[in-house]
């Protein structure tokens, strides 16, 4: 993989969007991630936490770290002093839990809020009424530590490009839904983390401001 060479391509394609790349390393050796840092990349995205315990003493410290997949509570310490933004927040346990750890580290920690949008029951999210449920119920306000800065959704793995289509729109309309109505202190819907190396350019359409993308700049990952 021409790593570097992919790094300038999403640059060029980026350029005047206003959308992130996060490029996800996850299984990646140190040196592919140094390539793409040596690119000018400084936002990557791992979903395990001890890839990231593991890859982050060892990194560039001005590398912002993005958690992206499934986070038990009881590893959020691991990464609560450093970690960049959490995107794939899924239930009041966890924002309970992160809310604490970042307490402890003095800090504010960014979160985006993960909505169950695609057909797969084996996705992670909250269901568009459960998050209805959770700002209404104002339970939010008390996690001064947490900064709520937007959603972050998967859509179903298919080749139907409509049905993409359909879920990233349905996601944009309740991002922009929760920004219109929802005055929180902590909540600012900023950011949309949607769309992955299969689907990027569909999320870029339907309102995409962070796209999280692994092999399309890595190359396939191999699993041991
Ligand atoms: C692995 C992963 C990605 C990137 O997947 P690619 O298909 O390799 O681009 C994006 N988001 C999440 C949550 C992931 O786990």
């Amino acid at each position: 993989m021409d790593i570097k060479g992919n790094i300038k391509e999403f640059e060029n394609l980026l350029k005047d969007t206003g959308v992130t790349l996060v490029a996800v390393s996850k299984t990646k050796p140190v040196k592919d991630i140094l390539e793409a840092y040596d690119a000018g990349q400084l936002d990557f995205g791992e979903n395990k936490i001890q890839e990231l315990r593991d890859k982050y003493p060892v990194m560039p410290k001005d590398i912002r770290w993005h958690m992206i997949g499934h986070l038990q509570s009881n590893k959020v310490k691991y990464i609560a002093p450093w970690i960049h933004l959490i995107h794939a927040v899924d239930s009041l346990k966890l924002l309970n839990e992160i809310n604490k750890q970042a307490t402890k580290n003095k800090r504010i920690i960014p979160c985006l809020l993960q909505v169950h949008i695609a057909e797969e029951e084996t996705k992670f999210g909250f269901s568009e009424d459960e998050l209805i449920t959770l700002l209404d119920s104002e339970q939010l306000t008390g996690f001064k530590n947490i900064e709520i800065a937007g959603l972050m959704g998967m859509a179903t793995n298919t080749p139907d490009q409509e049905q993409i289509h359909k879920e990233f729109q349905l996601l944009k309309a309740l991002f922009d839904r929760i920004a219109k109505n929802y005055d929180l202190p902590n909540v600012k819907m900023k950011e949309l983390s949607t769309g992955m190396s299969s689907d990027y350019t569909i999320a870029i359409e339907e309102g995409s401001t962070m796209i999280r993308v692994g092999s399309k700049i890595f190359g396939q990952r191999v699993y041991h």
